[in-house]
């Protein structure tokens, strides 16, 4: 039998109204004994209707999400929803307030621990209280990523390949809605433990996102996830108005396979060769990494090993043997 979760909200989940508190999740630690890590969660009902759960800061350094989510959380009022709004902003919140990727408590990548566990770290308990209390009331929901520090993308809404194909058409519909200014339909390097997979296999409609990243976000990042939150809400059935579109439309991506993904062999300087949007061809110059103890060697050189759009790239200026360096989409 499972156990249950040591968090408890400190607001009710299913009144009408905006109720705004915290996951309550107890953490006894040296600066504070008997103490919790307070996630901030805000729940906003206005009768009956399709509830959607929006979360951010699965990964504590994607400041997209954020940044959207709390501003909604503070705005959205009931008169302007029928059914429920739960937001979690920050749902790895030791992350966020370390502005880490990974929580700095137990080194927790909440993207890689679901379906998570009652007994297990403080991580590992936010994603089982995450997907057995709060995915169940959901009828869609939307996680917003984008790319933390160390990577940087063209801003799309993402779907997943997935077996059941009623499902699937219902996902990349609410990634459509979305708006931005690309849909991708995206493979996952190593999918086990992601939120977006336990979420999927319980059979919700499901979006996620990459916005940017590089540690930080633009006006017109936010403004990309701000509009895309509202037309998924109207898409729902939870909102009225009309779904804005992209004002230069949505390009459809995809990631047909491993070929799309360019991993750094080498450790060293980064020259991009090409900036993010741009068109390539299979062949390409892409990126150079020179040697960061010597003059007069030779850098290494990376292609693009199909044609495509460079739709993510390593963002610091030095790169590591093994860091995705780059990844090129098939446009549809
Ligand atoms: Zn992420």
């Amino acid at each position: 039998m499972t156990k249950p979760s040591p968090i408890s909200p400190t607001i009710p989940l299913d009144q009408d109204g905006v109720h705004h508190g915290f996951l309550k999740l107890p953490y006894s630690r040296d600066d504070s004994a008997w103490g919790a890590v307070m996630i901030p969660i805000t729940v906003i009902q206005n009768g009956d209707g399709p509830t959607a759960l929006l979360t951010g800061g699965n990964h504590g350094d994607e400041y997209e999400g954020l940044v959207s989510l709390f501003k909604l959380a503070g705005s959205l009022q009931p008169s302007n929803i029928t059914g429920r709004v739960i937001i979690l902003p920050a749902m790895n919140y030791p992350a966020f307030r370390n502005a880490s990727r990974t929580s700095p408590i137990d080194a927790g990548n909440l993207n890689r621990s679901f379906p998570g566990k009652p007994d297990g770290t403080v991580t590992q308990k936010i994603a089982d209280y995450v997907f057995r209390h709060l995915v169940p009331m959901a009828d869609i929901v939307l996680d917003i990523h984008s790319g933390g520090k160390t990577l940087d993308f063209i801003p799309f809404a993402a779907a997943h390949v997935l077996p059941d194909k009623e499902q699937e058409a219902r996902c990349v519909a609410a990634m459509k809605a979305f708006g931005a200014p690309y849909a991708m339909m995206m493979l996952e390097l190593d999918a086990v433990g992601m939120f977006d997979t336990v979420v999927e296999e319980a059979g919700k409609t499901f979006v996620t996102t990459e916005l940017g990243g590089g540690g930080s976000t633009t006006a017109e990042r936010v403004a990309i996830a701000d509009r895309g939150v509202r037309n998924l809400l109207i898409h729902a059935g939870i909102m009225t108005g009309d779904i804005e579109p992209a004002p230069s439309g949505t390009t459809m991506l995809d990631m047909p396979d491993d070929s799309c993904f360019v991993a750094s062999e080498a450790t060293g300087l980064f020259e991009p060769c090409v900036d993010l949007g741009a068109m390539v061809k299979k062949g390409d110059l892409i990126a150079r990494i020179y040697d960061v103890e010597r003059t007069g060697t030779p850098p290494r050189e990376y292609h693009a090993a199909r044609d495509g759009i460079l739709s993510c790239r390593h963002f610091p200026g030095l790169i590591k043997t093994g860091d995705c360096l780059a990844v090129i989409a098939k446009v549809l």
